[in-house]
């Protein structure tokens, strides 16, 4: 595990813009596992994995519009623990330690500040609050990295979410599996397996083919081979996977492995986050150039979760073109213009 710029240059030669990263109040601590460390070309300086888990200078910098919040959690925020912001499902932030710091962290006012797991006041709170609130469907367990928690702390929270809420759908939210598999042991799954009443989902976050490696691949496997379907959401990072190619490679690798593209988020205006984020009108090409290229099993939805908590909305370019006294007006992927009619009666 490296958790310094000291043991970071045992492994690698640094550049000036990540000797100059300075810790402050605001930043994500540093923490590489070996494993992720291992996935690394040590020789490219602009490698895409070297790019999410080290740290540089430019995190250090405030661009324009960028907020701590931008998403406004806090204000969505029920209690400390829990976030509200569409009617249906809530995120619980079930501790801000991850097994590794991603230098893109949308939520990294919470994350990475040594709390630790959530209390047992904590539970009982949104315990209570699920009571009260029977709309709600689903939980995303996030963080944070759920997976960090010890099983018997899983086991814990799942009985007493599953008690007050029992048809509830819960979400894993992790990364864990993209950068330390060997954290999915057979009695990690044996907790979810012990729930059968109501489906779990495995929430993972692959940016880059070259994580999906064979023993992430097999951490995924054991989950959906318990029956638990695995969903990919992955950011669109620049330097990272800013590229068609790169992204059409990642979403076949993952439908090959038996993982759903779920999202492909635009990042979100977080303090000290601009180097990774790529311009809007490149992110539309993309995804234009991604929808000839992949299946519709294979493509992800490309969204942005909007300023001050706009919450989640999808983007891509208008295939309609209008409506005249034929019908509606389309242009095909491949620029050709279609009448559709609405039903006459
Ligand atoms: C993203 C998010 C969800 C889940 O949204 P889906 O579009 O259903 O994946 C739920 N709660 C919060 C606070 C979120 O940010
Ligand atoms: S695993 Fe998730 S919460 Fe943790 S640092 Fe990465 S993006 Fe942030």
């Amino acid at each position: 595990m490296i958790t310094s710029i000291q043991q970071l240059k045992k492994h690698l030669t640094l550049t000036e813009e990540e000797l100059s990263w300075k810790e402050s109040p605001n930043s994500l601590p540093i923490l590489i596992t070996d494993y992720y460390m291992s996935l690394m070309d040590k020789t490219d300086i602009n490698d895409p994995l070297r790019r999410q888990c080290v740290p540089t200078a430019a995190e250090n910098r405030t661009a324009g519009l960028e907020d701590p919040d931008p998403l406004a959690e806090v204000e969505h925020s029920p209690s400390s623990r829990f976030i509200h912001r569409y009617k249906n499902r809530i995120a619980l932030l079930t501790t801000d330690v991850c097994a590794q710091y991603c230098r893109h962290c949308f939520r990294r006012r919470f994350t990475g500040n040594l709390m630790g797991p959530l209390t047992e006041e904590d539970i009982r709170d949104c315990c209570s609050y699920l009571e009260k609130h029977p709309e709600i469907k689903e939980i995303l367990l996030t963080g944070g990295d759920v997976l960090t928690l010890s099983d018997s702390f899983l086991h814990h929270l799942i009985s007493c979410l599953r008690k007050a809420s029992p048809a509830l759908v819960i979400r894993i939210c992790t990364r864990m599996v993209a950068v330390n598999p060997d954290r999915i042991t057979d009695s990690l799954i044996s907790v979810f397996k012990s729930f059968p009443e109501a489906p779990f989902y495995l929430m993972t976050q692959f940016n880059h083919p070259r994580e999906l490696t064979e023993s992430a691949v097999k951490a995924t496997a054991k989950f959906i081979d318990a029956g638990i379907p695995a969903m990919n959401q992955s950011v669109l990072l620049r330097g990272v996977n800013d590229n068609a190619d790169t992204l059409e490679e990642l979403c076949n690798s993952l439908v090959f492995n038996r993982i759903k593209p779920y999202y492909l988020f635009q990042g979100d205006l977080v303090t000290g986050t601009e180097t990774f984020r790529v311009p809007l009108e490149k992110g539309l090409a993309l995804e234009k150039e991604l929808r000839k290229r992949l299946s519709g099993l294979a493509m992800p939805l490309y969204a942005a979760d909007l300023p001050q908590g706009g919450g989640k909305v999808p983007l891509c370019g208008s295939y309609i073109e209008g409506k005249d006294e034929r019908g509606w007006i389309f242009r095909t992927s491949d620029n050709q213009k279609r009448i559709y009619p609405d039903p006459q009666e």
